[in-house]
């Protein structure tokens, strides 16, 4: 498999990615931005150190000054490319894998992330070149962005009442400076595997799996706060617990941060992807904001968040605010949680408790050969295009009434995914059936 992927590079360090390669790429980057300043960061992982010292030196030896603002979470970088109009960034990190990857995120003029499709298609054909050294000579300065970042995520925030707040950095890059944040904002804040350690003694850093949910569980109620937080490795994406220790889904989260951002700008577009629950759209719309439905994945949610909106946000814990460059960033997402729950008399639990309810499916995976996965969505399509309301922008979702379903092409597996939602359990149980059975059918019409 390859490591140049739809939004990101990664790989086992270092049979896949290692230091020389990590040159290279310098050098692919350099070429494709063609010159000026670039930020270079890098997370918690053992790696980063060697990997990012030979970006730079790729960087460098291609003529390009380079900012170096050592061990950061990724919006930090983000943010440094957008706050100082820099010409693109390079992020080192391994995001939420176990410790033995690690991988480089790359973004241009105002920290727009590079997709496979918008670049890293370019860098990985120069990569395979084998770029010989250019042996010019940029720059390197070493800049600490901490404080300026905290000041800017903490500077149009203001706390009702205080939070007391646990935070599980995952012994990634995001302890410490989301700590200071929520304590500067008058927080009490309990910490637990904050220091980065790429190790990762606990747990791997991600808050997508319940496992690595547990620690932060059980402190939460043993010293009775009102919410805890877990960043994956990069602190990119984020995940919440309540104050009974039970976890927030992300759907629910993304609707408490939709509340409190329309709160303050009532007719803007929020946008959501297909995978988000009706929830999400009825909560845009109750709250006055305007939803706008968005093909899974960084690019797409960032290409709409320029039309205009001031909030985006993925199943996945990403979010993105037009306050902060339209970048996805956890530890602010955490941040307009937070700030929802300090103005509210009810506990966090009671506001997750009182938004709409819809069962949802898990992700099925139905086996489906390659080569047909792709006919099969576009005949369902064709099929249901009757139906009350068929949105086609990524693999088929069919709207109804009381429910919805969608089929998409899986990127990595030969498989059909389906997922599905309804408002009662008869509904629940009748549309999964029948979405199933077609699936199942037309993968046999199709030969
Ligand atoms: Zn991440």
């Amino acid at each position: 498999m390859t490591i140049f992927r739809a939004y990101d590079i990664r790989g086992i360090y270092p049979e896949q990615l290692n230091g020389e390669l990590s040159y290279k790429i310098g050098i692919a980057f350099a070429r494709f931005i063609g010159k000026g300043k670039i930020a270079v960061g890098m997370d918690a992982r053992l790696s980063g150190p060697d990997l990012k010292k030979n970006i730079i030196k790729g960087l460098r030896d291609s003529g390009i000054n380079v900012i170096d603002i050592g061990m950061v979470p990724t919006p930090a970088l983000y943010f440094t490319v957008a706050s100082m109009g820099l010409d693109g960034g390079a992020m080192i990190t391994g995001s939420h894998n176990p410790k033995k990857y690690n991988g480089v995120k790359l973004c241009v003029k105002n920290a727009v992330c590079l997709s496979y499709e918008t670049g890293i298609n370019e860098v990985e054909k120069i990569v395979k070149e084998s770029p010989q050294s250019p042996q010019m000579d940029g720059n390197v300065e070493v800049v600490d962005i901490e404080d300026d970042y905290v000041d800017f995520v903490t500077k149009n925030v203001k706390l009702e009442k205080p939070i007391k707040i646990v935070i599980d950095a995952g012994n990634g890059s995001g302890g410490n400076i989301s700590s200071k944040i929520f304590k500067k904002l008058g927080c009490e804040v309990i910490e637990i595997n904050n220091n980065p350690d790429g190790n990762f003694p606990k747990h791997h850093p991600d808050p997508s799996e319940r496992k690595n949910l547990a620690e932060l569980q059980a402190k939460v109620k043993e010293v009775n706060a009102n919410v805890g937080i877990a960043y994956d490795g990069d602190a990119d994406r984020v995940g919440f617990i309540d104050e009974n220790g039970e976890v927030i889904p992300n759907n629910n989260a993304f609707a408490l941060i939709i509340e409190n951002v329309l709160r303050d700008s009532k007719g803007s577009k929020i946008i959501h992807e297909v995978l988000s629950s009706k929830m999400v759209e009825d909560v845009i719309k109750a709250s006055g904001g305007v939803p706008v439905i968005s093909r899974v994945g960084h690019s797409y949610i960032q290409e709409k968040m320029s039309e205009g909106a001031v909030l985006g946000g993925e199943t996945s814990g990403h979010y993105y605010f037009a306050e902060s460059y339209n970048y996805d960033d956890g530890i602010f997402g955490s941040v307009k949680l937070i700030e929802l729950i300090s103005k509210s008399e009810k506990k966090l639990s009671e506001l997750s408790n009182e938004l709409p309810k819809y069962m949802t499916s898990d992700d099925t995976r139905i086996h489906c050969p390659d080569e047909k996965k792709f006919d099969v969505v576009k005949s369902l399509a064709e099929k249901f295009k009757n139906m009350e309301e068929v949105i086609t922008i990524d693999g088929v979702k069919v709207v109804l009434d009381n429910s919805w379903f969608i089929v998409r092409a899986s990127n990595t597996q030969p498989a059909l995914v389906l997922r599905w939602e309804a408002k009662d359990r008869t509904e629940f149980e009748r549309i999964g059936n029948f979405i199933k059975n077609e699936v199942e059918n037309e993968i046999k019409s199709i030969s």
